[in-house]
């Protein structure tokens, strides 16, 4: 039997025990805050920020949203950054990808304040995580690791595959399942659009994440017996639908769930753990800043 994760039992579950911990720091006055910024972006972007918005509210995390208009220059978004980051009242700060091209990202994600880059993608935080002393975990593959926990699978000692080297979801998921650590310990490789035989790779694994934005690639034929498949993948392709689109991962679920022990699908899978290890990382926030210890 192939077990089918439920991303959202788990994020559910993740989720009260960051509605305890924000328990905790109300009971000594601290109420959580969150600012995510807009600049630009497509639908989206606009879909993405007002989920974070409510989510936060759900589980009583102050969300505020700035929204920048994407014709300023950089120096308006770098003013809100360096007021954010100057605000006692706002623990974490996130801003939404992707900007305006005449935005440099780099810079960007250099100015929110480390202790407040509930993204994990400032360098001092990136530098944690591939030293093995993360501050921040990267919200997806950090969910990731929690939906691997919550399925009862330990990385320790497995063949793993990332598919994937992108700075938000491949490169840190094979940081962290390559950790001398808890949920980590795998032998990891890492692949993207020059791998060569990349079949060869996916069969020989015990554990493959998907995260290449590319519908229904990954395939049963590519996967052997009792593989554990985490599909990141979240792509619209048309259909007959209202919107004329619908969601698909990177994964065909249904060969691969031939194949698979345990498997997630997409939608309903690592999406709403993403979200949930926000609010996480927002409260770890606000507890480092605060000095109120609390247990996540
Ligand atoms: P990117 O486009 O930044 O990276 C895609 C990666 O896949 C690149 O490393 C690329 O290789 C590789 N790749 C592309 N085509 C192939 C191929 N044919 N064979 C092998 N590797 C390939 O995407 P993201 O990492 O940002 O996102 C990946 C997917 O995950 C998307 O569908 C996205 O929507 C989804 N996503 C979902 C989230 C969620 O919360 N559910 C969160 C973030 C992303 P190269 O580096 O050589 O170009």
């Amino acid at each position: 039997m192939t077990h089918v994760i439920d991303g959202n039992a788990v994020a559910e579950s993740v989720r009260d025990d960051v509605r305890a911990a924000i328990d905790d720091l109300e009971a000594e006055g601290v109420t959580p805050g969150l600012a995510t910024v807009l600049m630009g972006g497509d639908d989206g972007s606009a879909t993405y920020v007002s989920m974070k918005q409510r989510a936060c509210e759900e589980v009583g995390i102050d969300g505020t949203t700035v929204e920048i208009d994407p014709d300023e220059p950089a120096e308006a978004l770098y003013e809100v950054i360096d007021d954010l980051n100057d605000d006692p009242a706002v623990h974490g700060i996130l801003v939404q990808m992707p900007l305006p091209d005449h935005v440099p990202k780099r810079e960007v994600l250099s100015r929110v304040d480390p202790l407040k880059d509930v993204d994990g993608f400032h360098p001092e935080n990136v530098g944690r995580l591939v030293s093995g002393n993360p501050r921040f975990k990267p919200c997806t593959p950090h969910g990731i690791q929690k939906m691997l926990a919550a399925a009862d699978v330990d990385p320790e000692g497995m063949d793993a595959v990332v598919l994937g080297r992108s700075e938000i979801v491949g490169k840190p998921m094979a940081n962290l399942l390559m950790q001398k650590a808890d949920g980590g310990n795998a032998t990891v490789t890492v692949c993207h659009s020059r791998t060569r035989d990349l079949a060869e790779k996916t069969r020989n694994a015990d554990l493959v994440v998907a995260a290449v934005g590319r519908p229904e690639m990954l395939t049963g034929d590519m996967l052997s017996e009792g593989t554990v498949v985490i599909d990141v993948g979240t792509n619209r392709v048309d259909a007959d639908t209202e919107k004329g689109y619908e969601l698909t991962g990177d994964v065909d679920f249904e060969s691969a769930k031939q194949k698979a022990s345990v498997i997630s699908p997409s939608p309903g899978g690592v999406g709403p753990m993403t979200i949930t290890m926000l609010l996480y990382n927002t409260v770890t926030a606000a507890s480092l800043q605060s000095g109120v210890d609390v247990e996540l």
